[in-house]
């Protein structure tokens, strides 16, 4: 079971390494930016000092690490955006304008950046968060064209920057509608995989569960037998089978009905569960047959848990179902001996259950009884 809900888990996305590797992402961009900017600051094109530019690219870094030792950190994963995609966009856009206000020959390579940035965006943010970021983009590179001409007019081609700048929203505006697109493509997904993973553990649990009564079926039984079987033969220990068969079910089927019958056999599951331990397995063989297979069990100590199965079965109040109504059980312990084969044992069980029905039913008969007088021996072990 375990397993299985691990498999489910592991399919679907994992969202902190996809946040880390988001923000690496993001300090990737920022260092091309930074480089390119450089380039710029030595071919003389940043038209500001080396102070300014050491300022700019300073306070870029800051925010750049601060953001980044957030969501590296796991200090992010409180938050719904664990990989804080709109504050990494809109720093990394801040930076990217604003070196852009220094390099009029080149303005619209460092806005280019903007696009990258937009990239790790699509895949967390919706339509109207992408439309809105576009739009902010766009009229930060319009204020910063104004800017610049205020400034630097003479310089300036102000038909080709507005040319430019309506390239880049319609730019913008496409990769917002693409990366809404691709952000509900993974939504679904997500939502799939999280599905896929659910039926995965219940196509197990009906595979291996008895749908009446919950437990384990006869297939499932016999692989758990065929494990211990394995762990008994290579010496770590031993189990105890024991085979139980309702009393005069039939007769309860036809005094009672059919329903009344399901119920018992569901009643009968439970007080199996009560009086087993965790390590041990309970399993319906089919009809109103059942086994228990107890885990690091003696003769004894199984042949007392079988008669506390039987005991609280005999002794719990049906009432609710029939004034009349009685329940019993009989049942056959057998103990499983290193090297022989599983038919061997259940075979022994199956012995004393036969015993237990032949001497009077309501009674647990152990192998250790078996060669002895039928009837001394369900005594015993009753
Ligand atoms: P004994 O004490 O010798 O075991 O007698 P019995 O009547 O319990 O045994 P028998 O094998 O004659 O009858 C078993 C009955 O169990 C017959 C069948 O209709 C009933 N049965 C089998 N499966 C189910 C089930 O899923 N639901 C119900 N209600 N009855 C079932
Ligand atoms: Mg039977
Ligand atoms: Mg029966």
């Amino acid at each position: 079971m375990i397993a299985d809900l691990q498999k489910a888990s592991a399919l679907a996305l994992d969202e902190r390494r996809l946040a880390r590797r988001h923000s690496l992402s993001a300090l990737a961009i920022s260092a091309l930016h930074t480089l390119i900017c450089l380039f710029f600051l030595q071919g003389g094109y940043f038209v500001s000092g080396l102070g300014s530019f050491v300022t700019l690219f300073a306070v870029i870094w800051a925010g750049n690490l601060l953001l980044a030792s957030l969501v590296l950190s796991g200090f992010s994963t409180r938050w719904r955006d664990q990989s804080l995609s709109l504050p990494w966009n809109l720093w990394l856009t801040a930076g990217f304008l604003t070196s852009a206000y220094f390099v009029d020959d080149f303005r619209l390579s460092t806005v280019l950046f903007f696009f990258a940035a937009m990239l790790l965006l699509s895949f967390r943010q919706r339509m109207l968060v992408l439309m809105g970021v576009a739009a902010l983009a766009s009229a930060g590179y319009l204020g910063v064209i104004i800017l610049a001409l205020q400034e630097r007019s003479i310089y300036l081609n102000l038909s080709v920057e507005v040319l430019q700048w309506l390239i880049f929203t319609l730019t913008a505006l496409g990769f917002a509608v693409t990366g809404a697109g691709i952000n509900a493509l993974r939504g679904i997904l997500t939502r799939k995989n999280r599905e896929l993973g659910e039926a995965l553990v219940q196509v197990r649990e009906m595979a291996i569960r008895d749908e009446l009564t919950g437990m384990f079926n006869r297939r499932h039984i016999m692989d758990v037998l065929r494990q211990q079987q394995a762990l008994a033969d290579s010496g770590d220990y031993g189990f105890a089978l024991c085979f139980l068969d309702l009393d005069h079910f039939k007769h309860t089927n036809d005094t009672y009905g059919h329903g009344v019958g399901d119920e018992v056999l569901r009643r009968f599951s439970g007080v199996a569960d009560e009086c087993l331990r965790d390590a041990d397995y309970t399993g319906r063989m089919g009809g109103e047959e059942f086994v228990l297979v107890l885990t690091q069990a003696g003769l004894e100590e199984a042949c007392m848990v079988t008669n506390r199965v039987r005991t609280t079965l005999a002794e719990r109040d049906y009432s609710d179902l029939h004034p009349d109504l009685r329940v019993t059980v009989s049942a056959g312990v057998a103990l499983y001996r290193p090297g022989e084969s599983l038919d061997e044992t259940l075979a022994r069980a199956d012995q004393c259950l036969y015993q237990a029905k032949a001497t009077g039913r309501n009674r647990v008969v152990n192998e250790s009884e078996l060669e002895a007088d039928p009837e001394e021996g369900a005594r015993a072990c009753s």
